[in-house]
């Protein structure tokens, strides 16, 4: 098996040197246990935080040793009843070609018929659950209610824009880092209007779409974007905060909002969550998510990088925004 392992902890961005690929010689099964061959491997934001040596709600990767992460395989030996080979499974046991291990650490899904298995990885799995629930369980989205999401082209964000209009919101607003990906989230993606947070600040675009304002608040970036959506939102307006990667890769403190007072002034609600906490949403959000699908009232789109020896490139794209839609490595 061909695994990628952290070997130093970045400070700031990361860099190649961070990183080693080894090959591991696997075992013969054990009883109760199943061999898979992954097919894709999910890169996702919050790895930047396990590369930091901190406590949080999911542990550091220990340097030396294979790092974890979401994909998508088939079983290619099993001694377990319940994993048949041939199975697909859903598990994270990622960043390598062969995982191994226990079975019920792997979660057979039912094949979709001409759909790629990436997608239990992307709009049908983590990311689309998390835009779901954020929406959903954290913003309290109700019909009528105007949407703003940051980081809006990207797994999470393409997903949370759909949703949002799916669910009844009345406008639904974006922010990404590219003239082509905010053509696509008012094209593509149905937002009714995108600015890009490059071309000037974040607070002076926003508020010029904004009209009247905001209820919901979806936050990938934090930051710059958090500081413009409070200054935006409505009495009674509610954020879910989802990530901040804007500062992930930063060295420096953090300054927290400016213009926190509107938080007092304009009742508003932030609430934090990891998905983690909210996994049991899945059986709803798939009896949507599949139908809005199959009917194409929801779209999607994935960016693939071939090969385990491209994994950490492709993390690396993920941080600067190479990413449309879901990032996802290819075995
Ligand atoms: P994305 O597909 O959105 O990829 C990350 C994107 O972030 C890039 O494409 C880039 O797009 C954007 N970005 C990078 N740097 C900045 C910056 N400085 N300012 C603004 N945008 C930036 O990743 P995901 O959809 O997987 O994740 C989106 C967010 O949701 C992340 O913050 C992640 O940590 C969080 N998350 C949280 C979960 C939870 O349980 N709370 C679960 C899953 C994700 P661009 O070109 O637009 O800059």
């Amino acid at each position: 098996s061909t695994q990628i392992q952290l070997i130093a902890r970045p400070t700031g961005w990361p860099t190649h040197d961070d990183f080693r690929t080894v090959v591991v010689d696997l075992p013969d099964l054990a009883p109760n246990q199943a061999r898979v061959a992954n097919e894709f491997l999910s890169v996702d934001p919050y790895m930047r935080g396990r590369m930091n040596d901190v406590k949080s709600y999911i542990p550091a990767f220990q340097l030396g040793e294979t790092m974890t992460g979401g994909a998508v395989g088939r079983i290619v030996e099993s001694t377990s009843p319940a994993h048949p080979v041939g199975a697909v499974v859903v598990h994270d046991l990622g960043w390598r070609d062969v995982a191994q291990g226990d079975a019920g650490a792997f979660r057979v899904v039912d094949e979709i018929p001409g759909v790629p298995n990436s997608v239990f990885l992307g709009i049908l799995g983590m990311t689309g659950l998390t835009a779901y629930v954020g929406l959903k369980y954290i913003a309290h989205l109700k019909p009528g209610d105007a949407v703003f999401v940051s980081g809006a082209a990207g797994a999470v964000g393409t997903a949370a824009g759909q949703i949002a209009r799916l669910e009844g919101a009345s406008r639904v607003l974006g922010s990404a880092g590219s003239p082509d990906k905010v053509a696509l989230l008012t094209d593509r993606y149905g937002y009714d209007a995108a600015v890009d947070y490059k071309q000037a600040p974040i607070r002076e675009q926003l508020t010029n779409i904004a009209g009247d304002g905001i209820d919901v608040y979806f936050d990938n970036v934090g930051g710059d974007h958090l500081e413009a959506a409070l200054d935006v939102m409505r009495p009674g307006g509610r954020a879910a905060l989802c990530g901040a990667i804007a500062g992930y890769n930063s060295t420096d403190v953090t300054p927290g909002p400016d213009n926190m007072v509107t938080i007092i002034s304009r009742g508003l609600t932030l609430q934090g969550f990891t998905l983690g906490n909210y996994a049991h949403h899945f059986p709803e959000f798939a009896a949507k998510m599949g139908p809005w699908l199959a009917s194409g009232e929801v779209v999607h789109d994935e960016t693939v990088v071939d090969g385990i020896d491209n994994a950490v490139e492709a993390f690396f794209q993920l941080m600067r925004g190479g990413n449309v839609g879901k990032m996802l490595v290819r075995i």
